[in-house]
């Protein structure tokens, strides 16, 4: 007889480590040892929503667009996406090939759904965003990683080599991050060629989250979508939440085959019936927002030169100047070893004894991360001067001999 207690057995391969852990292990020291906290763990803009944005949803309101709509989302959003992006990167991509979903994170999960059957392996960068991993094992499916490449000058990249050798029979599908979390990568155009390539010629679905799209600082941004033959191999996912700074209102999208859209809407219809319908509404207005987008982003680069600039003077920390996203993923290997610590004690000292919240790469999720320390620089530029100066004196005490 089944017990109260019989879980879905593949839960218990799922760590439950995210990012949000730290965060509250910081409210505790905050709580007992009343000390300020510098939170560099955030993973998103701290910008209120583009006031046109949230007018239009109070209008949305007042006119009471308040019923369920379409699994795939209102027509009109869809269409204006798909212009979006073929006004973005020259392409031809039709209203049917887009569907909405309630935020990035739902349109990752229907795209696993729809594709992983139990003993399938799955491709993921090494270091990468917590959870891919653990949706593909929730549904049986096998995590295989695929090593970037790190050095101080170049700092991540794609190590194609691998890549290609990590492909076996069972490999269904390579999840691919575009500008990257937790590194902060914009991959090159001839990198993300590279990962096309490897996906159409082995016939694998290629699940390319490009969330982080807008905040690019330097370099050319490629899209998966620019490649001719993408309705052949592609699934491409991203989101409202971090380029209008819409995190709490959940909105999403996927761009696909016709006929994977219309699977993936039955799926959709089952578990969560529709995205929201007035936030829908909004987000038609987000496209004319886009002014004020480029002023976060222009902000966000001087933060990120504040933070680089600040962490490049601590001996100890290796850093890498990231292009895109809103991330730095420095190096603590030294501190490490002076310390005896691992990288997660490291950064729970950090938030006991300076109050200073950064994410271990641990939690990204395999190998490389057990030697770097996630920061983002989406908070203001004293408060980065002020963390980076409590991170000196940390690190100061660490390496003492
Ligand atoms: N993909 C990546 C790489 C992310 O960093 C995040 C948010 N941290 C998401 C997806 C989820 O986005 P959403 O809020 O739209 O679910």
């Amino acid at each position: 007889m089944a017990s109260l207690l019989d879980f879905n057995t593949n839960l218990s391969q799922i760590t439950g480590e995210t990012t949000l852990l730290y965060k509250d292990i910081a409210r505790n020291v905050e709580k007992t040892k009343r000390i300020k906290i510098i939170d560099f763990g955030i993973g998103q803009p701290d910008i209120v929503t583009f006031k046109r944005i949230r007018d239009a949803a109070k209008e949305a309101l007042d006119q009471g667009f308040t019923f369920y709509t379409s699994a795939f989302g209102i027509e009109e959003l869809r269409e204006k996406i798909a212009q979006y992006l073929n006004t973005r990167y020259g392409i031809d991509v039709k209203k049917d090939e887009v569907i909405i979903t309630p935020g990035a994170k739902p349109a990752l999960f229907l795209s696993f759904i729809l594709y992983i059957n139990p003993g399938d392996e799955i491709l993921l960068p090494d270091p990468s965003f917590y959870s891919y991993a653990e949706v593909v094992k929730l549904l049986g499916g096998k995590p295989v990683y695929t090593n970037l490449k790190w050095s101080r000058e170049e700092g991540f990249f794609i190590d194609v080599d691998d890549l290609q050798s990590k492909i076996s029979s069972k490999t269904k599908m390579i999840v691919f991050n575009n500008p990257h979390n937790p590194t902060g990568t914009l991959f090159s155009p001839n990198d993300v060629k590279k990962v096309i390539d490897i996906a159409r010629e082995n016939k694998i679905i290629l699940l390319s989250d490009e969330i982080y799209d807008n905040f690019v600082y330097e370099g050319k941004m490629k899209s998966t979508l620019e490649d001719a033959d993408w309705r052949d191999y592609l699934i491409y996912v991203n989101g409202f939440s971090k380029t209008f700074s819409m995190t709490g209102w959940r909105l999403g999208y996927i761009v696909a085959r016709r006929d994977v859209i219309q699977k993936m809407g039955v799926l959709a219809a089952n578990i969560y019936t529709a995205p929201t319908s007035f936030v829908q509404k909004a987000a038609l207005k987000a496209f004319d927002t886009f002014d004020e987008v480029n002023e976060m982003v222009k902000l966000f680069k001087r933060r990120r030169d504040v933070m680089y600039n600040e962490l490049s003077k601590i001996k100890g920390i290796q850093v890498s100047k990231p292009n895109g996203a809103f991330y730095m993923f420095p190096n603590v290997r030294e501190i490490l070893d002076v310390s005896k610590l691992d990288v997660k004690s490291l950064a729970i000292k950090l938030i006991e004894e300076k109050g200073v919240v950064t994410i271990p790469g641990e939690v990204f999720p395999l190998n490389i991360g057990k030697d770097f320390i996630r920061l983002s620089f989406a908070v203001n530029e004293e408060v980065i001067r002020e963390g980076v100066q409590k991170i000196k004196e940390f690190v100061e005490e660490m390496m003492k001999p």
